[in-house]
């Protein structure tokens, strides 16, 4: 399994503080964090790359992509976007944390704003687990707290969650609906709410221990790959009725003689 983190890497290099928390980038502590879970087969790729990082060589060698980016979503390439979506619908698992939210990519395959509302207060955050034989709770406890973050409240719109994990409480009174799964194609994709760049967020051992469950979830199984298999085209396939599994109207043959 090959586990590509990408990382927009651009708030670590221009704030102080933040590089300060993150002196290798953001990407570094996450890779750090899954390595403590046995996940090691991990690349990273970052905005000012060329092509972003995501070559079609790195694309296709790819299982499962987390995503990290909120001040240049819109500097991130409609092609290279194109490109990951296609990967997802063929069973690319994706991870989108935090201010991903507002991701070109993620906007895309959820089809809706993604919009929500936020605030910084350096607050406390309660993380609840709502699906407890989820595989993506594996090994937590009831709740964990994040001692300090900036606030993201409902409504988070999206579109009704496959399955939520996770809902967060807010010392400030708002929840969120922080961990949710869909299902795009053959791809899975997981949304994880907490990673604010001003707190050190990705060096916390739950966190690492989610993104690492949720990497195990997102890795694309062997099921019937049809149709995004179908390099290049995603169009209908139309079925020829010499193809069908039994022959079409034998039933109704029959009905007509018993009537
Ligand atoms: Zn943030």
């Amino acid at each position: 399994m090959r586990v590509t983190i990408w990382n927009e890497y651009r708030h670590e290099k221009i704030h102080a503080e933040i590089a300060a928390l993150y002196p290798d980038g953001m990407h570094a502590a996450i890779k750090n964090g899954l390595a403590d879970h046995g996940i090691t087969n991990v690349g990273t790729a970052t905005l000012d790359e060329p092509e972003h990082g995501l070559t079609d060589e790195v694309l296709e060698a790819t299982d499962v992509m987390l995503w990290w980016g909120h001040m240049a979503h819109h500097e991130v390439d409609d092609g290279i976007v194109d490109k990951v979506q296609k990967r997802v619908l063929e069973g690319m698992g994706l991870i989108v944390l935090h201010s991903g939210h507002f991701s070109k990519i993620f906007r895309k395959l959820m089809g809706t704003s993604c919009s929500l509302r936020w605030r910084e207060a350096s607050e406390r955050e309660r993380i609840w687990v709502v699906r407890p034989g989820h595989p993506i709770a594996q090994g937590l406890p009831p709740y964990f707290e994040i001692p300090q973050c900036e606030m993201y409240g409902e409504l988070f719109d999206i579109p009704q969650p496959d399955e939520l994990v996770f809902v967060s409480w807010f010392e400030g009174g708002n929840v969120f609906r922080s961990g949710c799964c869909f299902h795009r194609g053959n791809g899975k994709i997981f949304y994880f709410r907490p990673g604010h760049e001003t707190f050190p967020i990705y060096t916390q051992p739950e966190i690492h221990r989610v993104l690492a469950n949720a990497v195990q979830w997102a890795t694309p199984v062997a099921g019937p790959a049809y149709p995004y298999s179908q390099k290049g085209s995603t169009r209908p396939v139309a079925i020829n009725e010499r193809e069908a599994l039994e022959p079409i109207g034998a039933a109704s043959d029959e009905r007509v003689r018993v009537g």
